[in-house]
């Protein structure tokens, strides 16, 4: 079956990149088509109901948190490209959140000067080259899609000789945005310590819907269509030039260009192409997927003696950033608080969970949760999945909650889920170790975005989606 409409673009994936170069195209008048292989948007950043509750997969955080009157940064650059209003976002900056090691915490705030003089007082020997640091990233141009590759931590031992700081400093950069292990490039690095120290974080009123519905809003509002249950299985080409897609192995829709969100690897599978593996290196599949607990609680985290929005614990004197051997590693995890975000401060937003909701994200071995979801035995699978709950209490009381709660409601997932939801081979949340900066590949008209362009996170893959969109679809360069 093949539909006679032709567009100009087909966007793969409604998640966050996906929904914002739609939006991008269809605002210039681009005939745009949006697929998504699953009945709802938002891939990595979705979100679920269990009864009356509703659950966000991957919001902990909106990072790149700045006032609206901050024209030049990122989270305002993206709403000005949406032309979405600052104050529909509805953010609640954070309380402020903590880089919880064995013998030393850090706290840091929306506000640098926090972290500086924390650093002073815990490493005194150390604020110079942090302030020195602080400089270098701050003229660092990180999207710059001609950046070299460098590891960060060589460039940043430049400037801080403590191995402890070093450690402390990269922990909640790896685990907001690194498909590396134990390290990134130091351009991503850049992003990182801009969109987390720097700006920081903030929460939408209403969770990841405020977001999604804002976008689809204004899709809508620009005629723009998402098809949903519609699984890319070609990609088609002639004379390594794009002419199409196939959806749901039996229907065909031409198109000039595709953006495609789906990952490096994963796009790459389905063009038809028999040689192409021959012609070009195959972008290896990520390492590093989560598992993540999340506890409805009868009293919020405050009443329990916590009032950080997030914790990045970890109970090692390094931190392994790193797939770990076992279905999931006990010693650190990132302890996210959505009741903690500063909701009286604006007196404005409210606090929309009506119940105390407590998140624990660990790093985890997706090989490990898929022989057992695959095995014969399921009960060796939620067993599994208990023990990631009892580890999550475990760390919970470690970081200083009060035991004195009780549990309404549990929920957890594996990187399993992550795969099944999102089809990122191996259940992977930064894609690929191999990134297209540039978003090119080597067919003609078929361009990435999104997670394996390099731009990660909620913003960031909008970025990336908007970004891509403009140079290589708007722009016309192929
Ligand atoms: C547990 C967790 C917590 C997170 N926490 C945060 C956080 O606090 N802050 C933050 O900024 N980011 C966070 N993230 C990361 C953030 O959600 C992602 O970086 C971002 O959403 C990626 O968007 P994307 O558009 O690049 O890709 P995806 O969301 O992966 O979108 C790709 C889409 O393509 C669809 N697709 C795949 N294959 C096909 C096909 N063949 N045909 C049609 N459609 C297809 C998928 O179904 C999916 O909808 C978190 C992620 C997770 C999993």
């Amino acid at each position: 079956m093949s539909s006679s409409e032709k567009y100009d673009c087909i966007v793969i994936g409604a998640g966050m990149s996906g929904l914002a170069s739609g939006i991008r195209l269809a605002m210039y008048d681009k005939k745009v088509l949006i697929l998504e292989r699953h009945t709802i948007s938002g891939g990595l950043n979705s979100y679920y109901a269990r009864g009356k509750r509703k659950f966000d997969v991957g919001l902990h955080a909106l990072t790149n948190f700045v006032g609206p009157k901050d024209k030049g940064k990122p989270f305002n650059k993206l709403m000005k490209q949406l032309r979405i209003p600052y104050d529909d976002f509805k953010l609640s900056p954070q309380n402020y959140s903590l880089i919880s090691f064995p013998d030393k915490k850090l706290k840091f705030t929306n506000d640098i000067n926090c972290l500086v003089q924390e650093i002073n007082e815990l490493f005194p020997d150390q604020v110079d080259g942090f302030i020195n640091l602080l400089n270098h990233v701050k003229n660092f141009d990180e999207v710059n899609l001609n950046n070299e590759t460098v590891m960060a931590k060589t460039v940043v031992r430049h400037f801080i000789s403590n191995e402890s700081l070093v450690e402390m400093i990269f922990c909640p950069l790896l685990i907001y945005g690194s498909a590396w292990e134990n390290d990134m490039d130091f351009s991503q690095f850049v992003i990182m310590f801009k969109s987390i120290f720097l700006e920081g974080f903030s929460r939408p009123e209403g969770g990841v819907r405020t977001i999604i519905n804002l976008l689809h809003q204004k899709l809508e509002s620009l005629g723009a269509s998402i098809r949903y249950k519609a699984c890319v299985s070609k990609i088609l080409t002639e004379n390594n030039k794009i002419i199409g897609v196939e959806i749901n192995d039996n229907e065909i829709i031409y198109c000039d260009k595709i953006l495609s969100s789906m990952g490096l690897p994963e796009t790459f599978d389905v063009v038809n192409d028999s040689d192409f593996f021959k012609k070009y290196p195959k972008p290896n599949i990520g390492k590093l997927t989560f598992c993540e607990s999340i506890l409805i609680t009868d009293k919020k985290p405050k009443e329990l003696g916590i009032d950080a929005t997030i914790i990045f614990y970890n109970n090692r004197p390094e931190y392994l950033y790193q797939s770990p051997t076992t279905l999931f590693d006990r010693e650190s995890g990132v302890l996210c608080f959505p009741n903690n975000f500063n909701y009286q401060n604006n007196n404005t937003y409210n606090d929309d969970y009506s119940e105390g909701v407590l998140r624990v994200t660990n790093i985890a071995n997706f090989e490990l949760w898929n022989q057992l979801k695959m095995g014969p035995n399921k009960e060796q699978y939620l067993e599994a999945k208990e023990q990631v709950f009892l580890n999550a209490k475990k760390i919970l009381s470690a970081s200083g909650l009060n035991q004195d709660y009780q549990i309404l409601f549990k929920d957890i997932f594996t990187p399993t889920t992550i795969k099944r939801y999102t089809s990122h081979y191996g259940g992977v949340v930064y894609g690929s170790s191999d990134k297209s900066r540039n978003g090119k590949t080597p067919i003609d008209g078929l361009f990435i975005c999104g997670t394996d362009q390099g731009f990660l996170g909620i913003v960031g893959s909008m970025l990336s989606g908007i970004s891509m969109a403009n140079l290589h679809v708007l722009q016309g360069d192929s």
